[in-house]
């Protein structure tokens, strides 16, 4: 049940790198080893755009073609399945697709989508473009270079007030696959109401926050289970 009556009860998923680990996908901890030939300013800040935009395109393009050919795994699509249920709505960090190809339809990318671009321009113009890359010289209807509609270091997060507005009025939590070390997701979870059941998820968390529950373990074993409690 709901807070009010006939209300079907609201669920808040926020996810991180963590969730796509099991689809193949590195976290940002593994990604990071990626970055060591190249720093992220060079390849995930306005400044290393400016400097060197071919670079920054073979990066996210090659990020895309992986995520693209990843699958969603199986708390995916449990995650999806709670939407026979409840109202749902998932805060994700991450910029792979697997959440919508899993079947959720209400999702909050915070810090954007690989599945986009956008022009460089005033008006922003968004388009999507799947798995393709993009290249130097590809305008948008403005005229503007595309780029990855990715939110960059410095950059501000994205749906930060609706998000917090969903995390305060949820009556259940679930947070699988981050370490709550990258904003938006860190201050989030004090926003989630005392009474919410709260549920973490991840392999390893030094500091649970307050009023969670920890399971730790990998999400293709653990999610599932934790959302077939939810549902029946
Ligand atoms: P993080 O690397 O800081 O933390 C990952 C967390 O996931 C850790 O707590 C780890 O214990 C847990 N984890 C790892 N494998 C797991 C598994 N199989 N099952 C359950 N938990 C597992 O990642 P973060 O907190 O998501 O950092 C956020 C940043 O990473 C964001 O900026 C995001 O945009 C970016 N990112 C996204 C993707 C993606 O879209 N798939 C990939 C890499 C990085």
């Amino acid at each position: 049940m709901g807070r009010y009556p006939g209300m079907r009860p609201r669920i808040v998923i926020l996810s991180g790198s963590g969730l796509s680990a099991e689809s193949g996908l590195p976290t940002f901890r593994d990604a990071a080893g990626l970055w060591r030939q190249h720093s992220w300013q060079e390849l995930a800040s306005p400044e290393g755009w400016r400097r060197n935009p071919a670079l920054v395109l073979e990066f996210y393009n090659e990020r895309r073609a992986k995520a693209w050919a990843a699958q969603p795994n199986s708390a995916h699509v449990a995650i999806a399945a709670l939407e026979t249920k409840f109202d749902v709505v998932v805060v994700t960090q991450n910029v792979d697709a697997l959440h919508e190809r899993a079947g959720s339809t209400n999702v909050l990318h915070v810090h954007g989508e690989l599945a986009f671009a956008r022009g460089t321009g005033p008006a922003r113009r968004r388009y999507r473009i799947d798995g393709a890359p993009i290249e130097i010289g590809q305008l948008c209807d403005e005229g503007t270079q595309l780029r990855p509609d990715i939110v960059w270091f410095g950059e501000m997060t994205q749906f930060r007030d609706e998000a917090r507005e969903h995390v305060a009025a949820a009556d259940k939590i679930l947070v699988v696959g981050t370490s709550l070390s990258v904003y938006p997701a860190a201050s989030l979870v004090d926003d989630a109401r005392a009474d919410a059941d709260k549920v973490l998820n991840s392999l390893e968390m030094d500091e649970v926050p307050r009023g969670f529950s920890f399971r730790p373990g990998q999400a293709t074993s653990v999610v599932p289970r934790i959302i077939d409690e939810w549902i029946s």
